[in-house]
């Protein structure tokens, strides 16, 4: 824009300037020479001067038209220049610093332009790299701490074995063995973790009848709930329904939650499951009597490593990646698996939710069990 108002202003003045040189008066001035001269031979000269004076001031003005369109265009070109790559600079600057792993840089460039939206959206790449790489810290920081436990453990063991403060008997090597069990079953949970996380888990998906498979989990948890001196309960289950959905990870999740009811249960509590099909969906809800769980506490519970208690769970041998793992595992097939507690001390109920293999109209009783629960995650 700048260069060609340039131009035109300079072509304005060019056309101000001829007229100028060709006032009446010069034009007068230039008939009279003409008519004064009295041979063809000055008429001729007269006139040739007269073309040349034009050919000058044409040229002239045309030149110094271009030269100020040439310098206003390299001036403009130059400041236009600057003010683009500038930004572009400071977008290369803070990538570089970025991928020195400096996460928190951010560009700042005002504006609503398009460089803008690109300085607005490296921003928002800055963040969430910078996000990742909190979250790595932190898994770090918790899985080098959940290994501490077991180990502290085991070289508490060894030592007092060591000094002959513990006895070599079958009792200190049972206790021994716990701390291993403990540790690789850590290690289990990290590696499932870490698949389910990274969506590296192999499935096998198919259709089979659900009932004989929660029974079975039901038969493999009650031990654990006789020990604890709880009732465990498989409530009204339909003859036969069918769900899509790998039977392993679905005992596995399934297990999971049992096992949880059981270990969060007080003794003389209850533990009931429910199995009903609403629309497109089989629900199986664990219900227990058991310590619940507080309302702040339930937007984190499927995070990892999240414990409510912290000291209660680490000494059940929770990690607090088993829910995280069991909803992975609920996702990866299609399914859900939600949380809800009226409050602490009211008891839970964990829903776990997978693809029916055939639509059904949706049933009376399980709408009930479902109203009354207000806390959910
Ligand atoms: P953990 O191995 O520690 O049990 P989970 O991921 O299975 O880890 O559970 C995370 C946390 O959720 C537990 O530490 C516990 O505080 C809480 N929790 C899980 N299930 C229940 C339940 N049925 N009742 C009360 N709290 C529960």
């Amino acid at each position: 824009m700048l260069v060609v108002i340039v131009g035109v202003v300079l072509i304005l003045l060019m056309a101000l300037f001829i007229t100028q040189v060709f006032t009446p008066a010069g034009v007068a001035q230039a008939i009279e020479g003409l008519a004064a001269a009295g041979t063809d031979a000055a008429r001729q000269q007269e006139s040739e001067a007269l073309l040349r004076a034009f050919r000058r001031s044409v040229l002239t003005s045309v030149a110094v038209a271009a030269l100020g369109a040439v310098i206003a265009g390299v001036a403009s070109s130059l400041v236009l220049s600057r003010e683009i790559l500038r930004p572009l600079r400071d977008l290369a600057d803070g990538s570089r610093r970025i991928a020195h792993g400096h996460y928190a840089e951010r560009v700042e460039m005002p504006g609503s332009d398009e460089l803008a939206l690109v300085a607005r959206n490296f921003n928002q790449m800055a963040e969430a790299l910078q996000q990742v790489e909190q979250q790595r810290v932190t898994l770090i920081a918790n899985v080098s701490h959940e290994l501490r436990t077991p180990l502290t453990g085991l070289t508490g063991y060894l030592e007092g074995l060591m000094d002959g403060v513990f006895p070599g008997n079958e009792e200190t090597f049972a206790q021994l063995y716990q701390e291993v069990r403990r540790l690789s079953r850590l290690v289990d949970d990290l590696q499932d973790l870490s698949r389910v996380e990274a969506g590296q888990i192999a499935l096998q998906i198919e259709r089979f009848d659900l009932i004989p498979l929660v029974e079975r989990v039901v038969n493999q948890a009650m031990p654990l709930a006789e020990a604890g001196s709880l009732s465990l309960a498989l409530v009204e289950p339909p003859k036969r329904l069918e769900v899509i959905a790998d039977p392993d990870r679905t005992a596995q999740v399934l297990l999971n939650l049992l096992s949880n009811a059981v270990r969060y249960t007080p003794p003389g509590g209850h533990v009931e499951l429910r199995v009903a099909q609403t629309g497109l969906e089989v629900r199986v809800t664990v219900r227990d009597t058991g310590i619940g769980i507080p309302t702040e506490a339930l937007p984190y519970l499927f995070e990892r490593f999240y414990r409510v208690d912290n000291s209660r769970a680490r000494r059940s041998g929770g990690s607090g990646i088993g829910l995280t793992i069991a909803r992975h595992l609920a996702w990866a097939m299609g399914g859900e698996l939600t949380a809800a507690s009226p409050g602490a001390g009211q008891g839970s109920t964990f829903t776990f939710v997978l693809p029916a293999a055939e639509p059904r109209l949706p049933q009376r009783g399980m709408r009930n069990a479902e109203r009354g629960m207000h806390n959910t995650a």
